[in-house]
């Protein structure tokens, strides 16, 4: 019987999971593994905070790109007046996941065995015609398909902070369980980066009753831009046709720049245009040459960040609020050196524009700088024992992992193994997007379309 194996069920591994339950129906054994013991959660909607809301309104939220209401149909059972533009807590939908595979592993056709495991996986080899993965209790589990969906990896330490790495006071990996609940309410508390996740923990510290001061710092203060209030839905703009044609970044970049201009004269906003590019990106990523994305990456891509991955309204006003009492400060600045001292962190500040030295204390610092993509300095014995020994290998820009058009993973060669798959953010080598569920889900149901055929 064939057998199907996904490492990982958050976002992806479950979403994956359900299409395959759906779509199966001959005979097929489908093993889910997890290492956390929660299934159809993830990073994302793993959090038990209200104030964590979706960053997409809900009528975008769907797992299935052919049904594109059935997350707010999911939402009108318990909240009937949920509105297709609201932003909904992240929570939420995770049981929205969990309840979708819920009914999918129920509705399944005969013949169609599904297990799910809560292990973690720490090595895949080869065994000619099928893989083995090894499980941490030392077993094994063989299968002929494998589907890495890992998820994102943990916040690295930015150089100068290696010096706190064992001091308790540094939070590296702010989301894991629990890290905020030890920041006395009036610590001083420093969020380097200023993103989304900078966001989140602003939102978390208010929540448990935080009154000290907060700085968030990052290098430009680039903060995200907020969603419009979605009640009314935009006409696109349509693109047009030579802008899809291959050009250099900064021709690119004055074409974007024109399209806006023209859009607000049509009545438009920006928001509208950075829409519209959504269905196009992969496309216009994939027209770059390496010298383009690397240029990209350095100069552009705070930028597209900000625009991009917007917050939603409530929580941008939240942050607002608190930037307007004077308890949130975001300063544009690099911390050059980092000490632990009796009195707290003592970092070496250089302010944007500066040419001389601060010295600034703090008594909490938490790593708000987004998920590593660096896959040789995480400690994730799967993937980093997968690229020592060649099987798998990383793109040249460092974003994820390289794949051919089908999802295969491509090793150090570029061959592509035909057992493997890879179904994560980590596409973003040669995708771009592949961070949203507007884009994950539309490469779940590709690939299980092309695993089942
Ligand atoms: C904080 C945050 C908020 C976001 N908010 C939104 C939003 O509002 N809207 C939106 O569209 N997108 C959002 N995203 C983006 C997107 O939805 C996620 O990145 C997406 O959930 C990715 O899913 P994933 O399955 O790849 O990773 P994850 O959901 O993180 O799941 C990976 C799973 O794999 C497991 N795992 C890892 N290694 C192993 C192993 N070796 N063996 C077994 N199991 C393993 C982990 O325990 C985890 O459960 C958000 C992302 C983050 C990080």
């Amino acid at each position: 019987m064939e057998h199907i194996a996904i490492i990982g069920s958050g976002f992806c591994g479950t979403v994956l999971a359900i299409q395959l339950l759906r779509n199966a129906n001959g005979p097929l054994r489908l093993s889910l593994i997890n290492r956390s013991g929660r299934l159809a959660r993830g990073l994302a909607y793993g959090t038990h905070s209200a104030s964590h809301i979706l960053n997409v309104p809900a009528e975008r939220m769907s797992l299935f790109p052919d049904r594109p209401s059935d997350f707010l149909e999911f939402a009108r059972q318990q909240m009937p007046d949920a509105r297709p533009g609201d932003f909904l807590p992240r929570r939420f939908y995770g049981d929205y996941l969990q309840d979708r595979l819920g009914r999918a592993i129920a509705e399944a056709a005969p013949g169609v065995r599904f297990s799910s495991l809560c292990q973690q996986v720490v090595e895949l080899t080869d065994q000619g015609d099928h893989l083995r993965l090894m499980l941490d209790d030392g077993q094994t589990l063989d299968s002929y398909k494998v589907v890495i969906a890992t998820g994102n990896f943990a916040p690295a330490t930015p150089g100068p902070l290696t010096p706190l790495e064992q001091d308790p006071r540094y939070l590296r990996d702010p989301w894991t369980a629990g890290a905020l609940e030890a920041i006395p309410t009036d610590a001083s508390v420093l969020l380097l980066g200023t993103g989304l996740t900078m966001y989140d923990m602003a939102l978390a510290l208010q929540d448990q009753g935080h009154r000290g001061a907060l700085l968030a710092l990052s290098r430009r203060a680039l903060l995200p831009q907020a969603h419009r209030d979605n009640a009314h839905h935009p006409v696109l703009p349509k693109l047009p046709e030579d802008f899809l044609h291959d050009m250099r970044l900064t021709q690119r970049l004055s074409s974007l720049r024109a399209l806006i201009h023209q859009a607000a004269q049509d009545g438009h906003d920006w928001r509208d245009v950075i829409a519209a590019l959504r269905p196009v990106t992969p496309q216009l990523w994939q027209g770059l040459d390496e010298v383009d994305r690397g240029r990209f990456l350095r100069h552009l891509q705070p930028y597209w960040d900000v625009h991009r991955h917007r917050a939603a309204p409530p929580v941008a006003q939240r942050i607002n609020k608190l930037c307007a009492t004077g308890q949130l400060r975001v300063q544009a600045g690099r911390v050059l050196a980092a000490r632990s001292s009796q009195g707290g962190i003592e970092l070496d500040v250089r302010r944007r524009g500066a040419s001389e030295t601060v010295v600034e204390r703090f008594d909490f610092l938490i790593n708000c700088t987004g998920p590593s993509t660096n896959l040789r300095t995480v400690d994730e014995p799967l993937l980093r024992g997968l690229l020592e020994q060649g099987v798998i290998r990383q793109d040249k820009q460092g974003l994820g992992l390289d794949t051919d058009a089908g999802f295969h993973l491509l090793d150090a060669q570029g061959a592509v193994n035909p057992h493997l798959y890879l179904l994560s953010p980590m596409l973003r080598a040669s995708h771009w997007e592949a961070t949203a569920v507007p884009e994950l889900r539309v490469h779940a149901a590709r690939l299980a379309e092309l695993l089942l055929a």
